[in-house]
């Protein structure tokens, strides 16, 4: 029986699982890419991905990171890989030691610090890249991107012994190629994330987007978080194929924030956007 009731969503061939409501849990999972966007308070879902993507240390994001790395190891599954705003690692070294002396047993976890521009390997050929975001102190987000290799196209067509015969004599027949797979916001007031192209050109984007009430641009401004109007200046400059809003208040039903994305949207980017946690299909 799973600990959780998670929302989940399929683009393409990738999952996307999880649970985002704000000042509750936020935990993003893409299992194909083996990839979690904060731990929320650690879902069992979750367990098995090897890498956790820390936007920040705030408790609803943060919360499950000694539960996730000790499950791991009482499942007899290889020690978990936590990315985290380098400033935070000693707080969660600390609160990891403070569970292994309460629970009696070590917990073995990968912790790794990261900061704007940094890259993390998460498989041969798939980086996370780190980015800026303006929420709390060192937060960041986290864009997932492929590298591969493509032949160039003057040698598109030859056969395959003509290639080998090409490489043997030492010609670069190949170039490399980025596919920017997903970006993910965390918590974040506006920044125009357009300057980044991996984050504008991402297959998939995931963006809190917390108020939407007139009345509630102040609320956004003092939590440092996203209204619909800045939201809505935000997707003009980016050209993302699918769009995940994650974050949303409790103060607004769903059903209104619906309507309010609706009206707030031109209709092909209403089109491609998804509210997480919207249990009523929508899609245009
Ligand atoms: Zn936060």
């Amino acid at each position: 029986m799973p600990s959780h009731n998670l929302a989940h969503v399929t683009i393409d061939e990738l999952d996307i699982i999880g649970y985002s409501v704000a000042g509750e849990e936020t935990v993003v999972a893409m299992p194909q890419l083996d990839v979690c966007f904060d731990v929320g308070k650690a879902p069992d879902q979750i367990i098995p991905i090897n890498n956790v993507l820390l936007t920040h240390g705030h408790m609803d994001h943060a919360a499950g990171v000694a539960y996730y790395l000790s499950q791991r190891n009482f499942c007899g599954m290889s020690a978990g890989t936590v990315l985290a705003p380098q400033n935070l690692l000693k707080p969660i070294r600390d609160i990891i030691n403070a569970w292994s002396r309460l629970d009696g047993n070590p917990i073995p976890a990968n912790l790794v610090g990261v900061k704007p521009g940094d890259e993390y390997r998460i498989k041969p050929n798939l980086f996370a890249k780190v980015f800026p975001t303006k929420h709390s102190k060192g937060s960041v987000g986290f864009s997932v991107i492929e590298r591969r290799k493509k032949l160039k196209p003057e040698y598109v067509g030859l056969t395959s012994s003509q290639i080998v015969e090409l490489k043997k004599k030492g010609v670069e027949i190949d170039y490399p190629l980025e596919i920017p797979i997903v970006t993910y916001l965390g918590d974040t007031q506006y920044v125009d994330f357009s300057k980044l192209k991996y984050i504008t050109e991402s297959r998939i984007l995931i963006a809190e987007c917390t108020f939407y009430e007139g009345d509630h641009t102040g609320r956004a401004e003092a939590g440092r978080h996203m209204h619909i109007e800045e939201f809505v200046t935000l997707l003009k400059k980016l050209q993302n194929q699918h769009i995940i809003i994650t974050h949303t208040t409790q103060r607004t039903p769903m059903r209104e924030i619906r309507t309010i994305l609706k009206k707030a949207l031109p209709a092909e980017k209403y089109g491609s956007v998804i509210l997480f946690m919207d249990k009523t299909p929508h899609r245009a």
